[in-house]
């Protein structure tokens, strides 16, 4: 066992509670897994394996097995030595990447308040307390950690689900250097929910952001920016909340202060950043009047001050929200023509210009902190993806399309790399098994995202964005007869009256294609980017590269466009690594501790596809390793090996294993390596070697 003695919790005298790895379980069905799950739950267990995968149930209280103690315990020991935990994960992952000089990553998933993110963080707080690092590192580490406070009070918002709901995804990149020091990284985001920005249900609320500022705004930024009680503002009023629980707004205000100063963001810059958001507040109560069927902005006096924070004129502002620009074609010339907007024409233009606002400052805010933390060149990494799981709700639009897609491409990858790649190997060494039946979900991603041949759902969805210019239900409906004419045969795919089903591998789901064009198309209508340019903030003007002299020609780039981009610039990525997995669940809807849901972890093991997964490991092989590895490790246990075996090295592993009795049903020697069955086993020679 190493040095290190075998570790038990010492805050807890309850023994072994159900089994640690789940390919242990006598019966595998879900009831079972559910079972075994809740009785370590209830015990205080949160983490229990299958094989290398790690499951992770949401305590709702803070565990005491998070210490230094236990960042001592799981360096450099086994995965068998100790309890599961996401330390032993993390030390996985980062010894595997030394040792095998392979980067590594490791996709967490689960549903909204699984705990997808906090696992996140400990894992990031693992990594920068066993590794290494002069002061060069040491301000990477504190980026790498202070990005989070910064990106959540920015992309996270309070939903019924969860006080601390990501809205965007998220792919963090730590890179090492080759003696494992982190010294650099990288972010990706992804699907920032900017919708919220304008609006939120009963019970949400918009980004912690804004509250964080009206909390925490001293009283020259009171003075200067405008702040007001949240009721006052038309973008957090909406919902008719205004505290979280136990969040503490204006210390976290100080929080992504102090965030944004180590990252590097200057005093001028921060200023600008809270100016643009309180500039988004005074936007959203601009309202507008009817009069002879066009919108009069109701109250003048509010377009002062967001054109102030904004540094735009107050009459060009009052203009752009209640009129634009249209190309018209007159006799085969085409034409400018300014037309006049009706009040939810103005009030939607408005809307847009604070989402645009919101979305622009977010990507910069990221590219900041990569900007802080970059690095010339590439030597080693470990992703870490922290993205919205599968989302099956009553009513499902393009946002649940997106994230969906998103999940069956992250499928995909689990296929190709665990189910695929492990049948495979057993191929190529010639090793006796079973072959598992599992449902390649290919089939699925194409119907979604092929371009052609028969164009998946994405191609029509742009087509019709392209050659139709009114979005509102006339495209919709529109998009539905098209889809219905170009994939309606797919086994996967059914039309209903109001949209469509797909039949992901999580389960069925049904769009409403309410909404699908407009939001996909995603335009920002050039006269809101030209009103943004004549901004007197050369940081706001930064936000607005666009050259709209030369962007005439070609398609704009839609929604569903970067998505899939997005994605398999992401599939590829990942590819390159050797993948670990976190599947996190949420016990309960109450958000207490000890609270059980039954049905609740059930749907939630199904669609995880726990029970395939121990399937696949049970009838596979839990260790392999090649032939002169294993004797290396097990040399000491006969005389033969000891200290070295002279002969052929199959025979030499076998000789090893034969000597210690383990039955020939427990292993297999294939072409270059020993595999064995039941982990088990191995327990039975790591003990062996220890006694020695
Ligand atoms: P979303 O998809 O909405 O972002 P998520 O999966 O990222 O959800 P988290 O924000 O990580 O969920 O977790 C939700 C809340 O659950 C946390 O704010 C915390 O209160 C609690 N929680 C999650 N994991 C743990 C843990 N390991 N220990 C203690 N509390 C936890
Ligand atoms: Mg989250």
């Amino acid at each position: 066992m190493g040095s290190k003695e075998r570790y038990h919790w010492q805050s807890h005298n309850v023994k072994q509670s159900g089994v640690d790895d789940m390919v242990l379980l006598s019966k595998i069905t879900e009831e079972a897994i559910v079972e075994n799950l809740k009785k370590r739950y209830l015990d205080d267990y949160i983490f229990t394996y299958i094989g290398s995968v790690l499951i992770s149930v949401n305590p709702f209280k803070q565990m005491p097995y998070f210490t230094d103690r236990e960042i001592e315990i799981y360096q450099g020991a086994a995965q068998y030595e100790n309890p599961p935990h996401i330390y032993a994960l993390t030390d996985n992952m980062y010894r595997n990447m030394m040792i095998d000089a392979e980067n590594q990553c490791v996709i967490i998933s689960g549903e909204s308040g699984a705990g997808k993110t906090v696992a996140a963080k400990y894992i990031m707080g693992y990594i920068s307390k066993v590794s290494g690092g002069g002061s060069k590192v040491q301000h990477v580490k504190d980026i790498i950690l202070q990005s989070n406070p910064l990106l959540e009070a920015f992309g996270n918002a309070k939903t019924v689900r969860n006080n601390n709901s990501s809205r965007f995804g998220k792919y963090v990149e730590i890179q090492f250097s080759r003696g494992g020091e982190p010294d650099g990284g990288k972010i990706s985001n992804f699907l920032l929910e900017k919708s919220r920005v304008v609006s939120q249900n009963e019970s949400e609320r918009n980004f912690h952001i804004y509250y964080q500022l009206l909390e925490g705004a001293s009283p020259e930024q009171v003075e200067n920016l405008g702040i007001a009680d949240p009721t006052y503002y038309f973008y957090l009023n909406q919902s008719g909340t205004y505290k979280v629980d136990g969040t503490d707004d204006k210390k976290e205000f100080n929080e992504t202060m102090n965030a944004m100063q180590v990252i590097g963001i200057t005093a001028e810059i921060q200023l600008m950043v809270l100016q643009i958001i309180a500039g988004i507040l005074h936007l959203g109560n601009i309202s507008f009047t009817e009069v002879g069927n066009y919108a009069k902005v109701e109250n003048e006096a509010h377009l002062a001050f967001p054109a102030f924070l904004l540094g735009i004129n107050e009459m060009k502002l009052r203009e752009k929200v209640t009129s634009r620009k249209m190309d018209s074609k007159w006799g085969g010339k085409t034409e400018s023509i300014n037309m006049t907007l009706n009040v939810e024409q103005a009030g939607y233009t408005r809307d847009a210009l604070s989402k645009a606002l919101y979305a622009r400052l977010f990507d910069y805010l990221v590219d900041a902190v990569n900007k802080a933390m970059q690095k010339p060149y590439e030597e080693y990494s470990i992703g870490v993806l922290d993205i919205y799981g599968f989302e099956i709700f009553q009513k499902n639009g393009f946002e649940q399309f997106c994230i969906n897609f998103v999940n069956e491409k992250l499928q995909q990858i689990f296929i190709e790399l665990t189910l695929k790649a492990e049948q495979e190997e057993y191929v190529q060494e010639g090793i006796k098994w079973t072959p598992i039946q599992y449902f390649n979900n290919k089939i699925v991603c194409d119907l979604i995202e092929n371009k052609l041949n028969p164009p998946g759902i994405m191609s029509v969805l742009d087509d019709v964005c392209a050659t139709m210019h009114a979005t509102g239900e006339g495209a919709d409906s529109t998009l539905l007869q098209k889809l219905q004419a170009a994939v309606g045969g797919h086994e996967h795919f059914n039309s209903w009256n109001q949209g469509f089903i797909i039949h992901h591998y999580a389960g069925k789901v049904s769009y409403d294609v309410n909404g699908f064009c407009e939001r996909n198309r995603d335009v920002l209508f050039t006269d809101l980017i030209e009103l943004m340019q004549t901004s007197e903030f050369p940081f706001i003007q930064m936000l607005f590269p666009e050259n709209l002299q030369n962007e005439k020609k070609g398609r704009p780039t839609t929604a569903s466009m970067k998505i899939k981009k997005q994605a398999n610039d992401l599939v590829s990525k990942l590819m390159k690594c050797t993948p670990h997995y976190i599947r996190c669940i949420k016990p309960n809807e109450t958000k207490r501790p000890k609270d059980w849901e039954e049905s609740r972890v059930k749907h939630q093991v199904e669609y995880l596809g726990l029970k395939e997964n121990i399937r696949v490991r049970r009838a596979g092989f839990a260790y392999r390793r090649a032939f002169p590895k294993f004797i290396q490790r097990y040399a000491i246990l006969t005389p033969e090996t000891w200290p070295y075996w002279r002969g052929d090295e199959r025979q030499g592993a076998l000789h090893l294993l034969r000597s210690v009795n383990i039955d020939t049903d427990q292993y297999q020697m294939g072409k270059t390596k020993v595999f064995v069955k039941n982990p088990e086993s191995l327990f039975l020679l790591e003990e062996m070697r220890e006694r020695k």
